[in-house]
């Protein structure tokens, strides 16, 4: 987690990313950063700054990615791909131990221990769903020990974004476009440097292996400016009044019925989903019954087998299960978390093969499309 207060604001030069990349990893960090993997802006290991997507960008619409070539070698000029940092704070498949059959006793193993991350080009919207994140499993009486080992040692590497794609509504859901805290060290993309912002002693540390110099006002103007005119060319939007009543006094628009018959029930958009936490846990025996593994895996709430419980499945229709999944993440996640369970990063609407959108269904059930 971010290590406490500390601010400022300095400039690198483009050059200084490799120099920190480089720091990071001899540091003991593994360093996981966006590249371009299945024709995708992924997040994978990056070992050096060449692996970042330079000179590419991304188009989305509903139903749609495209990668695209930009005129220019800007490091991060993308807004945000199919993975989402939950890939290594909430791994989809993570062993929680194994057990062993020995002579006279079995024996629990414990799991390896929790890699120590540096997550390079976290933009607002995924800050804040750090944060929900945090809610779900590091508060109450049941504090989860793997991700809480991941987060803790966690050094965030934020980016402001300098363009929206089609599909972003951070605005309305007020995430982005600029990091609001939560990071240790936030950047600010110009053609020729970097404006870096400190948020924690820890990224102070990290500023301080680079070379860099002051920043002017100029500067931060720059940054003002891009992160106005990032909001301002943001076209969707999601009007969260009355939430959570909205929803519960809509459990039987017929709205429902209708994006049921478009939803394939694919489990996308929660896979997609920044703050989707829903999972299951198999035990997975060896041919030999030697060993047996307790493995937690990535679930949805649109899998049929999820809402089966002793007398029979409480969701068996896909109307009730799209009803569950945007009720639960606009109107009873506020109730559960104390904040809503969308950060608008808009990737539900682009991964939905059918190209279903949270925004429009939403507005349906306000009455403001037809029905
Ligand atoms: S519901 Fe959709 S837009 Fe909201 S956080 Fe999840 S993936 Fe992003
Ligand atoms: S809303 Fe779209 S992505 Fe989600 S389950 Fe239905 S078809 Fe799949």
């Amino acid at each position: 987690m971010s290590g406490g207060p500390a601010t400022g604001h300095a400039v690198i030069d483009k050059s200084e990313i490799e120099t920190l990349i480089q720091g990071l990893w001899k540091s003991g960090y593994t360093v996981v950063g966006p590249t371009i993997a299945q024709s995708a802006i992924v997040i994978d290991e990056i070992k050096s700054a060449a692996d970042l997507p330079i000179g590419w960008t991304d188009l989305q619409e509903g139903g749609s990615y495209r990668l695209k070539k930009r005129d220019d070698q800007a490091y991060f000029g993308y807004a945000v791909g199919p993975h989402s940092w939950k890939k290594y704070l909430f791994p989809a498949r993570l062993t929680l131990y194994t057990i062993k059959k020995n002579a006279a006793e079995l024996e629990i193993i414990a799991p390896d221990p929790a890699p120590r991350y540096a997550f390079l080009g976290v933009r607002g919207c995924d800050l804040r769903a750090i944060e929900v994140q945090d809610r779900t499993f590091l508060q109450g009486a049941y504090v989860d020990p793997h991700y809480k080992a991941r987060r803790e040692q966690a050094l965030v590497i934020a980016v402001n974004c300098a363009q929206a794609a089609s599909t972003c509504f951070c605005t309305s859901m007020g995430t982005g476009p600029r990091a609001r805290g939560g990071y240790d060290l936030a950047l600010t993309e110009f053609a020729d440097r970097f404006l870096v912002e400190v948020g924690s002693e820890r990224g102070q540390g990290v500023l301080a292996s680079l070379a860099s110099r002051p920043a002017v006002q100029a500067d931060l103007v720059l940054a003002d400016n891009q992160a106005r005119a990032t909001a301002e060319s943001m076209t969707r939007t999601l009007d969260v009044s009355d939430m959570p009543g909205l929803f519960y006094e809509n459990l039987d628009h017929p709205r429902w019925d209708q994006v049921a018959e478009r939803c394939l029930s694919c489990t996308n958009c929660t896979m997609v989903c920044p703050t989707c936490f829903c999972h299951s846990v198999d035990d997975v025996p060896d041919l030999a019954g030697e060993t047996s593994q307790r493995v937690r895996v990535w679930d949805s709430c649109f899998n049929p087998e999820f809402s089966h419980v002793a007398g029979g499945n409480t969701r068996p229709q896909i109307r009730e299960r799209y009803r569950q999944w945007l009720t639960h993440k606009l109107a009873s996640w506020v109730d559960q978390f104390g904040v809503s369970g969308c950060v608008g990063c808009g990737r539900c609407i682009t991964w939905c093969p059918v190209g279903i959108d949270l925004t429009e269904e939403t507005a349906a059930i306000r009455g403001r499309l037809e029905a």
